[in-house]
């Protein structure tokens, strides 16, 4: 029986022998971590565990990340109400709200159009954290994307458009209208106090010198800084060891996106992201009500998107250490940790390769023996193919003869087709793209036996409300 089993299975044994009297409520979380690995499908999963367990020098197969090893598990439905295959800021509305709503909208229900002000200050959803502020728990997210980034922004913003990240991207119209970009809304919160910690990149949406903002001498940080004694500002990983208890905590520590995990600077600032995780939960600790946190594993979905997938494997494995890193902190009779996926992204593990073979190589198959055949298999062109590949993206191969693919963590995986569609401003984007595939969803801890059987993204929420007993 592994460990986290075992812990289960003595929780279980002590509270049945204890009989708890009807005030009691053993099976209630105090605490809530929802964990988002962003475009972590199914496939993803299968191919880091394989690349995480070849890392630590194993065949790789066999290895199982840490929330494998939960209990409960169910499929999760991500379509969003006009999409088949989802977006980022739908799906996380959807967990955040338990309502599905439209792509491309924070905390927004379905009745607006994407882009309309009015519509979304008639149609705002209630987030759970929301929620959890009000009851008096703490709140706070982690990301390794710009805070500001669409998964993020559903714990502490409403906007009818994930992209009003600064107000660059609003109309004077939409403003006087009373629209607030997604920055401004995480330094001016309704209820003063704001969100207990909040950290990630993106600072260059605060401020307009260096950054996104129309007035160059706007800082939202520092005004947000100045109008309260019991706040704190964090930009680097050794920042993070001085946090000062109950004070309300922004952490920025790049100006967009963090660095890639596979291009981090050995002398970098930024914290992992299992140190934002380690630093959230700590700091969250001290509210005597609980808390609810979401830790954003965010840049899976970016690597997948540009074709790499060792990016991609990189950021889920870091994303897996995170999750080690809560299980270490928590008392998992108290703190129910869901982990799970937004949406997928259509790539594959295929072909045959032998056993152990590297996940990011060529594929070598087995002889009619069943044994490791001495060099790559070569597709009817006579070039060899890797495991890992894409359906659409920028590897889609256009030249005749197809040039042999590229491997290693650095590589762009071959695709099969471009896939060019239109962005938010117009642009063109032929980036690799999200699937409608569903993802899985792992529990342990109070309230995680309700995961199971396929449901719902929606769900997710009324998962997590369950567990707190509200
Ligand atoms: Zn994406």
């Amino acid at each position: 029986m592994n460990k986290l089993l075992t812990i289960l299975a003595v929780a279980t044994a002590v509270a049945g022998c204890a009989s708890p009297t009807p005030a009691e409520k053993p099976q209630s979380a105090r605490n809530v971590i929802l964990f988002i690995g962003d475009g972590m499908g199914v496939s993803t999963v299968t191919a880091a565990r394989i690349f995480d367990g070849q890392s630590r020098g194993l065949a790789g197969e066999e290895h199982v990340l840490a929330f494998e090893e939960f209990p409960n598990v169910a499929l999760v439905k991500t379509y969003n109400t006009n999409q088949q295959v989802p977006d980022s800021a739908g799906t996380a509305t959807a967990m955040m709200t338990g309502t599905k709503t439209r792509a491309g909208v924070i905390n927004v229900s379905p009745d607006a159009a994407r882009g309309s002000c009015a519509g979304a200050l008639e149609n705002p959803l209630v987030p759970l954290s929301r929620t959890a502020k009000e009851r008096g728990l703490a709140v706070g997210v982690v990301t390794t994307t710009r805070l500001t980034h669409a998964t993020p922004a559903t714990v502490y913003a409403n906007s009818p458009e994930r992209d009003w990240e600064s107000d660059k991207y609003l109309s004077d119209e939409q403003w006087a209208l009373g629209c607030r970009d997604i920055a401004w809304q995480l330094t001016h919160p309704d209820d003063e106090a704001g969100l207990d910690i909040a950290m990630g990149g993106g600072r260059g949406e605060f401020v307009g010198a260096g950054g996104n903002r129309k007035d160059p001498a706007a800082d939202l940080i520092a005004d947000w800084l100045a109008a309260s004694p019991d706040r704190q500002f964090v930009d680097t990983a050794e920042g993070l060891k001085s946090l000062r208890p109950g004070a309300n905590v922004i952490g920025l520590f790049s100006r967009s996106h963090m660095s890639y995990v596979a291009r981090r600077k050995p002398d970098t600032t930024q914290p992992m992201l299992a140190e934002l995780t380690a630093a959230a939960i700590d700091h969250l600790a001290g509210s005597p009500d609980g808390y609810f946190l979401m830790v954003e594993g965010g840049r899976i979905d970016h690597g997948h998107h540009i074709g790499k997938p060792g990016y991609a494997l990189v950021e889920t494995q870091a994303f897996a250490r995170a999750v080690e890193t809560a299980l270490a902190r928590v008392d998992l009779d108290d703190t129910l940790i869901l982990v799970t996926a937004d949406h997928s992204h259509a790539f594959t593990l295929a072909g045959y390769p032998t056993r152990g073979n590297p996940i990011l190589g060529l594929v070598v198959e087995n002889d009619r023996r069943g044994e490791p055949n001495p060099s790559p298999s070569v597709d009817a062109d006579g070039v060899p193919y890797t495991s890992v590949g894409y359906a659409n993206g920028p590897g889609a191969v256009r030249q005749v003869p197809r040039p042999e693919p590229e491997t290693g963590v650095y590589s762009v995986a071959q695709a099969l087709v471009p896939v060019v569609h239109t962005r938010v401003d117009g642009s063109p984007d032929n980036g690799e793209t999200h699937s409608g595939e569903d993802v899985a969803l792992y529990a342990i801890g109070p309230g995680s036996d309700a995961v199971r059987g396929v449901i719902e993204q929606n769900r997710i929420f009324d998962i997590m409300r369950a567990a707190y007993g509200w």
